[in-house]
């Protein structure tokens, strides 16, 4: 099989949203009038991100996944993706599984492969994921206002403790892992979510560090703080079951590779927000609220302050 013939079979699909798509020097895509280009990168590397054996299947979704989520946070309708992928071997085998996973995922989002690069490397998979949204309507990391409701999405902490079990720091029954391993393997992006909060949210950004550090970006590009309360965290009963343990804390405060959604919005649209969550079928929880100053406050049951520690997942600290 020549690097053609990979392409040719496992990263070819009809691309009728694009004018030209893969198998030129460039893709031409056109935009629809009045719309903002949203584009965004995100690179996963074997032994960082997942591991070498990992199942191509959900490789391929979780590559898209990660990039979708990213415009879910934006409010960004995704339209189109890239994808570069260093190979060790092509193995037509993990190929097969790995275009599946990343295709299926595209085509109930609506996202058409456009291009990309293939070499031969350790095995790292990089997407750029392309979306649009209507001229000023991008939920920004800096819009959040003093008295808004702080929110997130779904369930936190599954995946971050699903990886602590792999990694062996924790131990979990085999019903228990079962549980929480599909947040980590195969997390659904809230693209559906982001869109409807156009107009609505102030500000947005994907839980993909951990809560704290990705709330706090919101905080420091709004210049603005946050009371959380550990209560209202929403958690899943897995995550429960190890929330008196010291890592179970933090797999809800800090851990990463969540791709729910962190908001924040007026509170005269709270209900707003329920209703939404309500139409998605997707708990929307309000964890506390913007305060002035800087910084997250996090308190426990009693109102009592915790001492977080420094954040979330840092790749050079
Ligand atoms: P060039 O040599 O001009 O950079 P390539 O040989 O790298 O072109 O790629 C040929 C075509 O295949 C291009 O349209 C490129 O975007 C596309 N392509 C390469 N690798 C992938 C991939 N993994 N997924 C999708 N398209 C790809
Ligand atoms: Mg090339």
């Amino acid at each position: 099989m020549t690097e053609f013939d990979l392409i040719r079979r496992f990263f070819t699909r009809a691309t009728p949203g694009a004018v030209v798509g893969v198998g030129d020097d460039a893709a031409l895509l056109h935009m629809s009038p009045g719309m903002e280009l949203a584009v965004s990168t995100d690179m996963l590397v074997s032994g960082t991100h997942f591991f070498a054996d990992a199942d191509p299947f959900m490789l391929g979704h979780k590559t898209l996944a990660v990039n979708l989520s990213d415009m879910a946070a934006m409010g960004a309708q995704p339209r189109w993706a890239t994808l570069s992928i260093a190979l060790p071997e092509a193995s037509e085998a993990w190929l097969e599984k790995f275009s599946a996973g990343f295709f299926a995922l595209a085509q109930q989002y609506g996202v058409e492969l456009v291009g990309g690069d293939t070499t031969r490397g350790p095995l790292n998979l990089c997407v750029t994921i392309m979306g649009e949204l209507p001229q000023g309507a991008g939920l920004l990391r800096s819009g959040a206002k003093v008295g808004d409701e702080v929110w997130v999405s779904g369930t936190l902490g599954d995946a971050a403790l699903a990886l602590a079990h792999l990694q062996q720091h924790i131990s979990l029954s085999e019903a228990e892992l079962a549980a929480c391993a599909p947040a980590l393997h195969q997390p659904q992006p809230r693209v559906e979510l982001g869109l409807a909060l156009r107009g609505i949210a102030n500000s947005a950004i994907d839980i993909s560090d951990g809560l704290l550090a990705d709330l706090g970006h919101i905080l420091d590009a709004s210049h603005a703080g946050a009371e959380i309360d550990i209560a209202r965290l929403p958690t899943s009963p897995v995550m429960r079951a190890h929330m008196e343990q010291q890592l179970g804390k933090q797999c809800v405060l800090s851990g990463g590779d969540a791709y729910e959604l962190c908001f924040t919005s007026p509170a005269m649209r709270h209900a707003d927000i329920l209703n939404i969550g309500a139409r998605l079928e997707l708990p929307l929880t309000r964890i506390g609220k913007i305060v002035a100053g800087q910084g997250c406050v996090v308190r426990d049951a009693n109102g009592v302050s915790l001492d977080t520690g420094d954040g979330g997942y840092d790749h050079f600290r």
